[in-house]
């Protein structure tokens, strides 16, 4: 294995500026000429015990509605929605980009968070009225899969409110199956709650390639392969999402290959799609994962999707995906982590939600999303207080480098509605 040649801290004092400061280009423009044009159905797999066949890349968040029309031009049938997604907005693009197309070939999985996820004050009215608001911005008459977004407590996932109002959609036709999605700190127990419920067909859960070690390792969630092996097991379909640390370099040349490692490289020819399509193949190659989520920025990311979901895991993706995490640590959280800089900050920030919604601001360009989300979660959880912090406890806590209190101060300023 190649030695990481990068001093990350001296990147972070050089190039952290431009790094973060850098906004996506709305589309890429890459050519990825080993890649088949599109996703085939032969290229399907099956997901878990829902039995419907998808394509091994799903189409998430996006900033507009071209992105997922050519998504699902290009045979991705897995298209991932949130109610907070641009505030609904997201939702009635994933609904462009089904018109026209056989319902029953493409499967839409929805998410549902606001009193659900923590703070369990959603009754079982507030959730089948959302879903209904939710069919009408899609324009469907069902959903396949609704899931809890983030959820932040074991507790969430049998809640009776949120049980009772997916059998009740369900026995009404309105819903096929349930799931749950976590990137939470306590990720772990979340997973395990997850499995051992039995109720959930369908698990969304950040993962990706930061182990030195064993292929599948993680040094955030040690215990995750182990989980996933067991939600395999009983028929649970894995579906990942976070496989990169944020977006370096985004819409620059792809094509980075097993002979390129050399992580300076990746950024001076900005050659993060390769670094992406590595990791998703990295990703894609654990036997327990079913799909990998994309968040679709423009062609380029497309383009990415279907080398992703059409070509195998090649010798030199993980240590690729791997270097270009390395290389990326000290701009962003690497979910997974159990965020011990939250226990040590005095004041309670919600240290890696304020992170990853500044990389959604700084890396994906997604600014009305990630204020939105910003703006959800408790106020004494935001970050104004770094402003003014004597502690900076937060940076020694950190066990990855990131620049904690640089990072939460910029979120403060480019999130806060104030
Ligand atoms: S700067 Fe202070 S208040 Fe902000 S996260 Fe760090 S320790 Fe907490
Ligand atoms: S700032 Fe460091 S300790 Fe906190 S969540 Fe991010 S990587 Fe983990």
């Amino acid at each position: 294995m190649p030695t990481n040649t990068i001093n990350r801290r001296s990147f972070i004092g050089t190039s952290i500026g431009a790094a973060v400061g850098a906004s996506v280009p709305p589309s890429g423009a890459q050519v990825l000429p080993s890649a088949p044009a599109r996703i085939e159905p032969s290229d399907y797999i099956t997901l878990g015990r829902t039995g419907v066949r998808v394509s091994k890349v799903a189409a998430g968040l996006s900033l507009d509605a071209d992105a997922l029309i050519a998504s699902a031009d290009a045979g991705i049938n897995y298209f991932d929605t949130a109610e907070i997604y641009l505030d609904g907005e997201h939702a009635k693009m994933v609904g462009q980009a089904l018109k026209g197309r056989p319902r029953k070939d493409i499967f839409v999985s929805a998410k549902f968070q606001p009193g659900l996820q923590n703070e369990l004050t959603a009754t079982t009215q507030d959730v089948v009225r959302r879903f209904h608001v939710f069919l009408d911005w899609l324009g469907t008459d069902y959903i396949d899969c609704m899931l809890i977004h983030n959820v932040q407590r074991p507790e969430a996932l049998t809640n009776p409110a949120w049980l009772d109002a997916y059998r009740l959609l369900k026995a009404q036709g309105r819903v096929r199956f349930l799931g749950a999605s976590t990137h939470d700190p306590k990720l772990h127990e979340i997973v395990a709650r997850t499995i051992e419920t039995n109720l959930y067909d369908l698990l969304l859960v950040a993962y990706n390639p930061t182990t030195e070690g064993d292929l599948y390792g993680s040094a955030g969630w040690p215990r995750l392969p182990r989980l996933l092996e067991e939600a395999k097991a009983k028929g649970i379909a894995v579906a990942t999402m976070k496989i990169m640390i944020g977006a370096v370099a985004a819409g620059a040349v792809s094509g980075l290959g097993p002979d390129a490692v050399d992580p300076n490289d990746i950024v001076a020819r900005g050659k993060y799609l390769g670094a992406r399509v590595a990791a998703s193949r990295w990703v894609l190659s654990d036997p327990n994962v079913d799909v990998v989520q994309y968040t679709m920025t423009g062609p380029g990311t497309v383009a990415a999707a279907v080398e992703s979901g059409t070509t195998p895991f090649v010798e030199g993706d993980a240590e690729l995906a791997r270097v270009y995490h390395r290389f990326a640590s000290g701009i962003g959280c690497p979910v997974p982590c159990s965020a011990p800089c939250r226990d040590a900050c005095p004041a309670d920030v919600a240290i890696a939600d304020v992170l990853r919604y500044g990389m959604y601001y700084d890396h994906h360009g997604l600014h009305q999303q990630a204020r939105l989300e910003y703006a959800s979660l408790a106020v004494e959880s935001r970050a104004n207080i770094c402003l003014t912090c004597e502690s900076q406890a937060c940076l020694s806590a950190c066990p990855e480098g990131v620049p904690v209190s640089a990072l939460t101060r910029r979120a403060h300023a480019q999130l806060s509605l104030d």
